[in-house]
């Protein structure tokens, strides 16, 4: 009753202090394991990468064509050279003969003494040689030594979550590994005797749990590891338990329900006894009641049961909470300006994170639309929208103004 009573006085805490205060609060995890590169897709680069060579690590022809000396053709009377070399991708380095050309193709190393190369569609062969009209310039279709990587430079920073074209980058340095942050261990479960896995008979009363399923994807999507103990009835003793078990075995604990001030929201109490909690009355629309707490070295955030409300509160706080545990070098999303193609007329105390999409209309002029239907008990608002509109406490929208776009790729880093 007494919390109960406090929560209620709490003042609403807004956005960017909440935010402040969660992103502070947490640290990297240090442990650092080094994976060979086909398994480092998704991981956090623990040390930023220096090139030990350079690439290409001689010059390279960029065409098929013929390797020549510009030199040999100050006279602008020559044509035609002697053909005397074939040189292929693969092949060790040679040394032009002077007053000649030389077969070349792409991805061949360049002839010491070459400084061109012909295409071989500008040029006729014949017994005698080659026989070109367009005089070629010194250094064309050459790819010179470490044109794209230079030995010493810094080519993956620490910190970046390791994508697609990262892995090939390092590669194309011959590095076989790369050292990566341990995956962050997260423990999730869910509260609410209402609640029925899908696949299971729905009866009167019940609703389907939805919020596994979409924690599920939305903790995979940052690469964290899952302990999931399912759902857990609204009982103290139940939720204390799966509390315990969770702290136990992962980094950080994130749970769904309970955390509002009913008699039957046990998280909140469960914490209160084994650890240190603050619960906050967010001023963000959706997602209003988050628990944010510890136990033992286990950090632990409680998310409204509302799924709306938990897409919204992870995308918004638990997932820089996670990046930064992760090692990562986030950073708060950026909000693209784009013209609202939707009013907004009532203003509210609190932020509000609409469902929003782009459109592209005829003329190629971008504009953002909202859902029509933005209660918080919507979740298909969340499946039409491709990212939030971000409306600042007490403002108001009219068509045509610009607004703040954050696309939900944005939260993620
Ligand atoms: P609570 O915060 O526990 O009072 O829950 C708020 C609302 O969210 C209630 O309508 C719950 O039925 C609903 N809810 C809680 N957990 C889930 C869940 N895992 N899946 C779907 N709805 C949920
Ligand atoms: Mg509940």
């Amino acid at each position: 009753m007494l919390s109960m009573n406090r929560c209620d006085t709490t003042p609403l805490l807004a956005y960017d202090d909440a935010l402040a205060q969660l992103t502070g609060s947490v640290a990297p995890r240090a442990a650092v394991t080094e994976v060979p590169l086909l398994q480092a897709t998704g991981r956090i680069l623990a040390r930023s990468i220096d090139a030990a060579i350079d690439v290409p690590g001689c010059a390279m022809s960029s065409m098929d064509g013929y390797a020549i000396n510009t030199a040999d053709l100050a006279d602008a009377a020559i044509t035609r050279l002697p053909l005397s070399q074939r040189i292929a991708a693969g092949d060790g380095v040679t040394t032009l003969k002077p007053g000649n050309a030389a077969r070349i193709f792409t991805g061949a190393p360049l002839p010491a003494g070459a400084d061109a190369v012909i295409m071989q569609e500008q040029v006729q062969v014949d017994a005698q040689g080659i026989c070109f009209e367009q005089r070629p310039q010194s250094g064309q279709n050459i790819r010179p030594r470490g044109n794209d990587i230079q030995r010493g430079a810094t080519i993956l920073r620490q910190g970046m979550r390791l994508r697609a074209q990262d892995i090939g980058l390092a590669a194309s340095v011959g590095l076989g590994s790369l050292p990566v942050f341990d995956a962050v261990r997260v423990g999730i479960f869910f509260t609410g005797d209402e609640l029925v896995e899908p696949g299971e008979a729905l009866a009167s009363g019940k609703i389907y749990d939805s919020n596994r399923y979409t924690l599920h994807g939305l903790l995979e999507s940052l690469g964290c590891e899952i302990v999931d103990l399912g759902l857990v009835g609204d009982t103290l003793e139940a939720t204390r338990a799966a509390m315990l078990e969770a702290s136990a075995r992962a980094d950080l604990v994130v749970t769904t329900g309970g955390v509002s001030v009913g008699e039957e929201d046990h998280v909140r109490i469960a914490i209160e006894q084994l650890g240190e909690l603050r619960l906050w009355r967010l001023g963000i629309k959706p997602g209003k009641p988050l628990a944010y707490g510890q136990i033992n070295e286990t950090a632990f955030i409680g998310l409204p049961g509302n799924p709306v409300s938990v897409f919204a509160t992870f995308c918004l706080f638990v997932s820089p909470v996670i990046q930064i545990m992760q090692g990562r070098d986030w950073h708060k999303p950026i909000a693209l300006p784009v013209r609202a193609d939707f009013d907004w007329p009532k203003p509210d105390s609190r932020r509000e994170f609409l469902r929003a999409r782009l459109v592209y209309g005829a003329q190629g002029d971008t504009r953002v639309e909202i859902f029509p239907n933005q209660d918080s008990g919507v979740l298909t608002s969340t499946v039409w929208a491709d990212g939030f509109v971000e409306i600042a406490e007490n403002e108001t929208v009219r068509r045509g103004d610009s607004v703040d776009y954050l696309p939900y790729a944005q939260f993620f880093g």
